[in-house]
């Protein structure tokens, strides 16, 4: 296992990711009763921006930074989360894990799984004084099989692999195919890298291939698509909150502001089937 996040906290794609999680976590939040969160891919759970890992590739600077004061009108949960971990320190920015355990409610749980030894460690010193959240060293796509469906009946499955490997978005399929037949009624939120692959269309017809009915895919890149280089990100959610969709847009909008260049482009809309037409 080569990849290590530590490089790409703070960057565009993970503005997008997380204001889009926080945004899911606001939903669930609206009803009382408890929800569970399965975060998959867990990586380290709050990264120093300050690292020399962060400041060799120096990612942040297309991302973070560029955000003022940390605000984002469209997205207050991701906002509040990003200040409230600065507040430790100032270098510090929040993963999905610091993201979804500061929108627990006592009555939530978050399950996080990391394959990595050294940084699955890490994560299990951070959160071990917290009983919401428990940290499995565990591959995060068994995990789907063997956790759910929660006892909550309640939540999300929160899929944001390194794709590291080529068949990753094989991966992913057999993972929803799995999370369908053992939990058909959770939230999957899966994230997927925009260069010249074509992650979402394979991602998007796994989904729908796995029988999921409401499959929404939205796509954020600040950058033009030259078919080699980062332009941007993509996300794939079955069972979406209702208006989900419309909050995703004006998140866009005001990234395209924010974090584009002129160039910026973006799509939030119903997945497609094999012949075309809307789900
Ligand atoms: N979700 C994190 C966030 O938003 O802060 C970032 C996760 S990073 C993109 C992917 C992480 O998954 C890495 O830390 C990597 O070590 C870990 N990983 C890779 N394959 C895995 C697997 N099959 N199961 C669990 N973790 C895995």
């Amino acid at each position: 296992m080569n990849y290590r996040h530590a490089f790409h906290a703070g960057n565009h794609t993970e503005i997008f990711k997380h204001a889009a999680l926080s945004i899911v976590l606001d939903m669930l939040r609206l009803k009382p009763r408890p929800f569970m969160v399965l975060d998959t891919h867990a990586g380290l759970g709050v990264y120093d921006l300050a690292s020399r890992e962060a400041a060799r590739t120096n990612e942040r600077a297309e991302g973070v930074e560029r955000l003022e004061n940390g605000g984002l009108r469209s997205a207050p949960g991701y906002a509040s989360s990003l200040a409230a971990t600065r507040a430790d320190a100032e270098n510090l920015y929040p993963g999905s894990p610091e993201i979804t355990r500061l929108a627990l409610r006592d009555v939530d749980r978050l399950i996080l799984c990391e394959l990595h030894p050294e940084d699955g460690e890490a994560l299990r010193r951070r959160y071990r004084s917290d009983p919401r959240v428990s940290v499995h060293l565990r591959n995060g796509y068994e995990a789907i099989g063997a956790l759910l469906p929660p006892a909550e009946r309640r939540g999300l499955v929160f899929v944001d692999p390194p794709f590291e490997k080529t068949d990753e978005t094989g991966a992913i399929g057999r993972a929803l195919a799995k999370g369908r037949r053992r939990w058909a009624t959770g939230i999957y939120v899966v994230w997927y890298p925009i260069k010249g692959s074509e992650n979402g269309k394979e991602i998007e017809a796994a989904a729908i291939e796995a029988g999921f009915a409401d499959v929404l895919r939205a796509e954020f890149c600040p950058f033009a698509r030259n078919g080699l280089e980062l332009a941007g990100s993509g996300l794939v959610i079955c069972n979406p909150p209702w208006t989900l969709d419309r909050r995703l847009r004006e998140l866009c909008e005001e990234l395209s502001t924010i974090l584009g260049h002129g160039d910026a482009t973006w799509s939030v809309r119903p997945a497609f089937n094999e012949w075309g037409g809307e789900r």
